[in-house]
């Protein structure tokens, strides 16, 4: 991977990767201010046996091409093993990953040190989430919506949609407010 070009960060191909199960608006924060800084960011899914996600890897894919379809410069895909080994597959020389807080830190800055030792040509780029967007998990988001919480403004309409679908749960909570206010 010696010789190509890593000062211009336009000229450089990033990876996204994650479970983005499901993706949310911090997500897609953070994909949409990747793509202004890296000419070609992949959002890469983490194929991972080991994980039992509510959205198959086929439905975290359709989701996320159709989040992603506004940016001429984001593709989506899945992967499997090594994180260096895809990037060398697609010839990407930055990592992009989000960090919302402290706790995030440590675990990501682990992950940036054993990549680097393991390809010292691609780098770990963190950017923090947005103040907005900071306390948002996958795991926070499945956990409200399973229980019937609101989870409007968090994802996307279309990933709130899909929630909906998948836990069988109605729009209770907003028409509940609204009878609260109408007493
Ligand atoms: P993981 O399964 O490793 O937690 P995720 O799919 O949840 O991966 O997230 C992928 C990346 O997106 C990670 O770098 C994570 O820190 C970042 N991320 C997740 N949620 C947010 C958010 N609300 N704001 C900014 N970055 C986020």
């Amino acid at each position: 991977m010696r010789g190509t070009p890593r000062g211009q960060l336009k000229q450089v191909v990033a990876i996204y990767p994650g479970s983005f199960d499901p993706p949310t608006n911090g997500h897609l924060d953070l994909i949409e201010r990747g793509s202004k800084l890296f000419g070609k960011l992949i959002v890469a899914i983490l194929r991972n046996p080991e994980k039992d996600p509510l959205f198959s890897l086929d439905e975290r894919l359709a989701m996320l091409d159709q989040l992603t379809r506004r940016f001429d410069n984001v593709r989506v895909t899945t992967f499997g093993g090594l994180l260096v080994d895809f990037a060398r597959q697609v010839n990407a020389h930055a990592v992009l990953r989000g960090i919302r807080a402290i706790s995030d830190y440590e675990y990501e800055l682990q992950m940036a040190l054993m990549n680097r030792k393991l390809e010292p040509e691609v780098e770990t780029v963190f950017l923090p989430a947005a103040e907005v967007y900071s306390y948002i998990s996958s795991r926070i988001v499945k956990d409200v919506a399973r229980l019937g919480g609101q989870v409007h403004g968090l994802v996307p309409p279309l990933v709130e949609k899909e929630l909906r679908l998948k836990l069988q749960v109605g729009e209770a909570p907003r028409s509940r407010r609204t009878k609260a206010r109408n007493k």
